[in-house]
């Protein structure tokens, strides 16, 4: 495959209500779709970092000006490149998972469509429906948290997953399962408690969730594994799975029993695809989280849940939960029963409207070889 251009559009789509995340919120989902073209065949990738910096390292502006400045023109000069090329070729460069993941995703969707099959089929998965669930995030009042949970069991999501912190957990869990019973239900702590914590961690073993997501700090690696060995739930792994190593550490010191494999963090669908499989041979089950993303990214990242080791529901949504538009077509949907279906066309098998890319661009650029 010779490449002819690479084209990086940042686009901003409005979301239906703003995504709280620790230290703010935000209210529109930026993405730096990375167009690629090759022999008249169009593949495109997703760079998907949320704005600010409080999500994670890497912020639009950085992975924009990362992806324009180093990694669009360092892969212009290769002479030809298929995507295991282009994961060694990426490996070598430090650090920019976000940037990374969009060029990857780009790649791996043109090789596709060009020997024309499906992604999940080059990735080695098996096609399948994937189970999706949904995320409550804290909410002011109790009242509100329920309704969230009904309103998402009643669209069909094969399990809610309900964020905690210190001071907001087991009253919160409680009215859960007493309102809803026993449906599939999970918590997320995003790394707020500490080790002395752990008698919350045994009282919430009561209540039969299907795990806890990252109840310690990151890099607390020996205390996951200290605190799950007191535990009956498993404990997931999410902020900590950051890379190959974090992941091969955990694997190590068995600080948990699940992970939370995302492409964006991991730096694109073969080194998830690792994770994955170094997971699989350790016997932790997996599923794939979301940061959360636009169409491309979110259909990509499906292609890739159809591996046999992610075995769990993905945090991967219909689009309409959190964007008011998307830039695919169809746009991402559930079933009724909370699975979404991906097609047997070539690629990622979702266009992408290029009007709607129009639309909601704020800046774009065209590279050449
Ligand atoms: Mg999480």
């Amino acid at each position: 495959m010779r490449l002819a251009a690479i084209r990086l559009h940042w686009v901003r789509v409005p979301l239906w209500e703003p995504f709280r995340i620790s230290n703010g919120e935000v209210s529109v989902k930026d993405a730096i779709l990375v167009q690629i073209e090759a022999g008249g065949t169009t593949g495109w990738g997703e760079a998907s970092p949320l704005a600010g910096s409080a999500y994670s390292g890497e912020t639009p502006q950085s992975t924009w000006d990362f992806l324009r400045d180093h990694l669009v023109p360092s892969f212009l000069d290769q002479p030809e490149l298929d995507p295991l090329r282009c994961f060694d070729h990426l490996s070598k460069l430090p650090g920019e998972p976000f940037a990374k993941a969009g060029l990857e995703g780009a790649v791996w969707d043109l090789h596709a469509q060009q020997i024309g099959v499906p992604l999940w089929s080059l990735l080695g998965g098996h096609k399948r429906p994937i189970a999706s669930g949904a995320t409550v995030g804290l909410m002011p009042e109790v009242s509100e948290l329920l309704n969230r949970v009904q309103r998402f069991l009643s669209q069909g999501y094969r399990r809610v997953k309900i964020k905690i912190a210190p001071g907001r957990d087991l009253e919160l869990v409680s009215a859960v399962r007493k309102r809803f019973g026993n449906i599939p239900l999970m918590v997320d702590a995003n790394g707020a408690y500490q080790l002395k914590d752990a008698g919350l961690f045994q009282e919430l073993d009561s209540f039969d969730l299907m795990m806890i997501e990252q109840p310690l700090a990151r890099e607390a690696l020996t205390e996951h594994a200290e605190l799950q060995a007191r535990l009956r739930t498993p404990i997931c792994l999410d902020e900590s799975a950051e890379n190959l190593v974090a992941v091969q550490s955990i694997i190590r010191q068995g600080s948990g029993r699940i992970l939370n494999i995302k492409v964006q963090r991991m730096g694109g669908l073969w080194p998830a695809r690792q994770a994955h499989d170094l997971a699989m041979a350790a016997g932790i089950s997996c599923w794939l989280g979301t940061m959360p993303e636009l169409g491309i990214a979110s259909a990509q990242g499906l292609h890739l849940a159809t591996l046999p080791n992610f075995t769990l529901p993905s945090d991967v949504v219909a689009s309409d939960r959190w964007f008011a538009d998307d830039v695919t077509d169809p746009r991402i949907s559930i079933s009724g029963d909370g699975f979404i279906c991906l097609s047997d066309g070539s690629g990622m098998g979702y266009r992408v409207a290029v009007d709607r890319v129009r639309k909601y661009c704020i800046r774009t650029e065209e590279l050449r070889a």
